[in-house]
């Protein structure tokens, strides 16, 4: 049951608390509609256990809306000794089955307690119904009030039954409970209305001659048979015979399902395409048998890796399909797609034969990446396709991903290599006190010398290594870099701090820490020259887990700080419970602000909120001398912009600083040329 989310939880918890306290209804007088010897009785129990004992959709081995034939004898003792003995036969009969089943015990006292409330139902039905009891019609079901009430506790009995599980599939799935009903509810409807139909002729039979009572079980068994064969017709056209998965029809309906759900929730959705790698050649060479066993292996494999809501499909071919409604955040898809990637890569042994197979997956969300199924599996694909080309685990679709030109792919393809050919690069781009012109740190900023294209710049190819998860490597990398220049300036006499760029992938990647830890250590560098960038909008793209990963890094003594400030949405008032120590103010409100008035007013504001938070505020962006002396006159701490450097290669900035150290950069006039340009704010 821990697998299950918590409101399916809650409520198969209310189910039982339900079954318990109707044990009290029980104990009150209950006149049957009828009247039957006892052997009569005993025989609808056996039959009742036997109808329990063999489901009708058992041969399909499929879990849902279960319909047995115990529905006809339980409801016949309903009517003819009453609600308490109904209750008991059943419950006791849908235990003893589901414990042959091996069931889990939570479904085991779920199906008895379910069983339980419907004949509660029916029961009340029957009281209500039946009017005055009189001895000589009543017996033999033969007044019309006493038909019409077994009637209608019928109807009660099968609403019922179909609701209490419906609304558990429903929660445990995370469906609609209209999509649990869109399967299969006009089959049910008609298969349960011939089984509780007989019921009442199973008493009266049974009161003629117990004997006739084993006969009825031949119109019964020919119902059972066609509703068995029809379920399997039903069950064919939407599972793929081989392995037993559904297919890509009810592939595309639970996409939908999950669509709807995640719209209804406001949450997210997932939708994967997983192609297994280098499958045609092991048919080819190995027989078709060996395939169709692979196959048949990978889809239990991808079951165990998702949870029990969660759809796993054969789309045809070498290709599966995952759906996953109800997701909390991106992150947790990529989780998914990483443990659904390593379930396939467990080698598999066929005849003595190990082999071993991978997949690659593409994965595609809703609402990010479309609105209907078929968007959401285009671009899936698309995802699924560059995730082959490039040899990565799994690719989350990117709009960069579209533009799938020769070049552009034969790039995602290249970047895993560029990093061992050496082609990354760092540059450096300083920081300045506002007051006193001096370097206080850098910026280090990865390039990418590609030997035809020339510089490809961070903005064509960080997006993809994000996507592909290279982004981890990259990132250790450029820190890597980072301290060791940090390192060298220091022996150059220059006490400046140096700034990485994190990706949100990284934020959240539990190892990261540790990591920074042992480079820290191994570089020698002292934590607090560290700096670590991460922008507004990742950090509000999963807030909960960001806070852990930043509380972790600040604990190693690393100073964090807020990039692009005022592109996202963040409130002010998260934004100050969360360990930061600095705010870059995003170029866009910089670059003009010595045109612009608005401009001007919010970076004045943000640099007093920002300091009456304790924060340094660092402006970037800064392209003149004037932008500069606003800045001071603003009282911003910091400022990094083309005025003072562009990014420049590692020899060059240390020459920058040896150049720069103590030279005063001019701000002579700064108050006379910008003395009122923005009204000065006293106290807010
Ligand atoms: P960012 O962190 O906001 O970096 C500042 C960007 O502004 C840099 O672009 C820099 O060259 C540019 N810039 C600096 N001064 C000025 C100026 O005065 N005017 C204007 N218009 N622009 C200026 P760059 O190097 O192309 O980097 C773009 C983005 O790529 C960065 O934005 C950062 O988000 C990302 N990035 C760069 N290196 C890394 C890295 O190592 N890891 C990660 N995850 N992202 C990186
Ligand atoms: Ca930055
Ligand atoms: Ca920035």
């Amino acid at each position: 049951m821990n697998r299950l989310p918590a409101s399916a939880s809650r409520y198969i918890v209310g189910v039982y608390a339900a079954a318990v306290a109707a044990v009290v209804w029980f104990l009150l007088p209950h006149a049957p509609l009828a009247d039957v010897e006892p052997e009569v009785l005993l025989l609808l129990a056996v039959f009742t256990l036997l109808g329990e004992l063999r489901p009708i959709n058992a041969p399909l081995g499929r879990e849902g809306l279960e319909l047995t034939t115990s529905n006809t004898f339980a409801f016949a003792i309903l009517l003819a000794a009453g609600p308490a003995l109904a209750a008991l036969t059943l419950a006791a009969s849908a235990m003893v089955a589901d414990v042959v089943a091996r069931k889990s015990w939570w479904k085991v006292l779920f199906n008895a307690a379910q069983y339980v409330l419907c004949i509660v139902a029916a029961g009340v039905t029957v009281d209500l119904l039946k009017g005055p009891v009189d001895e000589s019609t009543t017996t033999m079901l033969s007044s019309n009030r006493a038909l019409f009430a077994a009637i209608a506790a019928a109807l009660v009995f099968f609403v019922t039954n179909v609701s209490i599980t419906g609304v558990a599939l429903a929660l445990a799935q995370r469906l609609p409970l209209l999509s649990v009903f869109r399967e299969d509810f006009a089959y049910q409807t008609i298969a349960n209305t011939a089984l509780l139909a007989l019921a009442p002729v199973a008493v009266v039979v049974g009161n003629a001659n117990v004997l006739l009572l084993p006969l009825l079980l031949v119109p019964l068994g020919v119902a059972y048979r066609s509703a068995t064969v029809s379920l399997e017709k039903e069950h064919q056209a939407r599972h793929d015979s081989l392995t037993g998965l559904p297919n890509r029809l009810l592939f595309r309906q639970r996409t939908d399902d999950a669509i709807q759900a995640a719209s209804r929730q406001g949450t997210i959705a997932a939708i994967m395409l997983i192609d297994l790698d280098r499958f045609k050649e092991v048919n080819d060479t190995l027989g078709h048998h060996v395939g169709d066993r692979i196959l048949q292996w990978v889809g239990p494999r991808l079951q165990e890796a998702v949870r029990p809501g969660d759809t796993v499909a054969r789309l045809g071919g070498d290709e599966f399909g995952v759906v996953l409604p109800g997701l909390p955040n991106v992150q947790t898809a990529i989780d998914v797609a990483g443990r659904l990637h390593e379930a396939l890569s467990q080698p598999i042994k066929i005849d003595g034969l190990s082999l071993s197979t991978t997949g690659s997956i593409g994965v595609s969300i809703y609402p990010e990446h479309g609105a209907d199924v078929d968007t959401l599996m285009q671009r899936a694909d698309v995802a699924m396709y560059v995730a082959k080309d490039t040899h990565q685990p799994s690719v989350t679709y990117h709009p960069s991903l579209d533009h799938n030109s020769p070049s552009r792919l034969a790039l995602v393809g290249e970047l895993q290599t560029a990093l061992e050919a050496g082609q990354f690069v760092v540059h450096y781009q300083p920081k300045v006190s506002v007051e006193t012109q001096a370097a206080t740190g850098a910026e280090a900023l990865i390039r990418w010398e590609h030997p035809r294209q020339g510089v490809v710049p961070p903005s064509d190819f960080i997006p993809i290594a994000e996507q592909t998860g290279l982004i981890h490597a990259l990132t250790a990398f450029v820190i890597g870099q980072a301290l060791g220049e940090c390192k060298r300036w220091a022996a150059n006499g220059h006490d400046i701090s140096v700034a990485v760029n994190l990706s949100p992938r990284t934020l959240l990647d539990p190892e990261f820490p540790a990591f920074v830890a042992e480079q820290l250590e191994v570089t020698g560098v002292q934590p607090h020259r560290l700096v670590l960038e991460i922008t507004e909008t990742m950090i509000m793209a999963d807030p909960e887990r960001s806070r852990q990963g930043l509380v972790e890094l600040r604990r190693l003594g690393v100073r964090l700080s807020v990039d692009d400030y005022g592109t996202g949405h963040s409130s002010l008032s998260y934004l100050k419970q969360l360990p930061i120590n600095e705010m870059k103010i995003d170029k866009s409100f910089i670059t003009n602000m010595t045109e612009d008035h608005s401009d001007a007013v919010i970076t004045r504001s943000t640099v007093d909120l920002a300091h009456r938070l304790g924060l340094t505020v660092v402006a970037e962006g800064v392209e003149t001398a004037e932008t500069s002396r606003l800045l001071a006159s603003i009282g911003c701490d910091e400022a990094q912009g083309y005025y003072f450097s562009r990014p420049v290669p590692a020899a060059s900035f240390l020459a920058w600083l040896d150049r720069n150290s103590g030279r005063a950069w001019s701000l002579d006039d700064a108050d006379a040329a910008f003395p009122a340009v923005i009204p000065v704010r006293s106290n807010t």
